[in-house]
């Protein structure tokens, strides 16, 4: 319980990586604060379920990622529940799958809206809360877009490059305070997010289900497997050790070889 009496907010962790994440940092003893959309029984069942692991508490916040007031209230209810936030995971994350010539404008604000600026804002918020307490970990998913891209995903692409240069950033100004700022970028991984794009990339390239997830997506994936949020989030665990306290503006790849190629 190496977390115990520390706080974390995870945003976008109703689903997917996001929610596996939250539940390692509850399994170590941190307070964790949800943070999604989703139908409210499944926002509560995911809330209990990590409130049931380790030592600390649950809480949900519903804050809208495009919406940088809620974001700030977010942080500041964190703050007044426990302290802190001393882990901030920026997770929350969408797809559209379009050619560049016909990619939806709305598509494209809300995509950088919730892929990046909504970590702008939450390190905006949370970082102050950080250097009061001399500790800080905040840790953001990126992606394999964020080394490479792919055709039809420029929205996406530019978003986690973007999403890498604000951390640099981050941990360059935050570096002798006790804090560290990391991405972490996995290939594909079998969740809702990926779910969603095979009909729209079934239609952008004329392929069958069973060909863009063969051809397409884990084409690029050297190992042939879908990489697990389990094996995400114990990156995202590991980073939040205090072992890992020299690893800052990283960059860290789960990937099956995806960018080694
Ligand atoms: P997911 O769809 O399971 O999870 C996305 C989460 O973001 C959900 O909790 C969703 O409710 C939340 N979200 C979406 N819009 C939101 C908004 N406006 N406000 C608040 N929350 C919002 O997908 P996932 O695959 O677990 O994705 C999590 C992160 O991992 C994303 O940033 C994604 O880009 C990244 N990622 C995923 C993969 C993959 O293959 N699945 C690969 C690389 C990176």
């Amino acid at each position: 319980m190496f977390l115990k009496g520390k706080s974390a907010i995870v945003t976008g962790s109703t689903s997917g990586i996001g929610l596996a994440v939250a539940r390692a940092l509850a399994d170590a003893g941190a307070h964790v604060m949800l943070n999604g959309l989703g139908e409210a029984d499944a926002v509560e069942e995911a809330r209990a379920s990590v409130a049931a692991l380790g030592a600390g508490e649950a809480l949900y916040d519903a804050a809208d990622m495009t919406d940088p007031a809620a974001i700030a209230t977010m942080v500041a209810r964190a703050h007044s529940a426990w302290g802190g936030p001393d882990i901030l995971i920026n997770n929350a994350g969408i797809q559209h799958v379009c050619g560049v010539a016909d990619f939806p404008v709305g598509k494209w604000d809300a995509i950088i809206a919730i892929n990046l600026s909504s970590a702008f804002h939450a390190m905006r918020a949370a970082i102050p809360h950080m250097r009061a307490r001399g500790w800080g970990r905040i840790v953001s998913t990126a992606s394999a877009h964020s080394q490479v891209a792919s055709p039809n995903k420029s929205a996406y692409v530019a978003a986690k490059h973007g999403l890498v240069g604000l951390t640099k950033t981050v941990a360059l100004e935050t570096a002798t305070d006790g804090i560290t700022a990391n991405c972490i970028s996995p290939g594909y991984v079998w969740t809702p997010l990926v779910e969603k794009q095979i009909p729209d990339t079934m239609t952008a390239r004329g392929l069958t289900r069973e060909q863009v997830i063969d051809d397409v997506l884990l084409a690029a994936q050297p190992t042939k497997e879908f990489v697990t949020p389990e094996q995400v989030a114990a990156l995202a665990l590991f980073l939040c050790r205090d072992e890992a306290k020299a690893i800052t503006g990283a960059n860290l790849s789960v990937d099956g070889g995806w960018t080694a190629a």
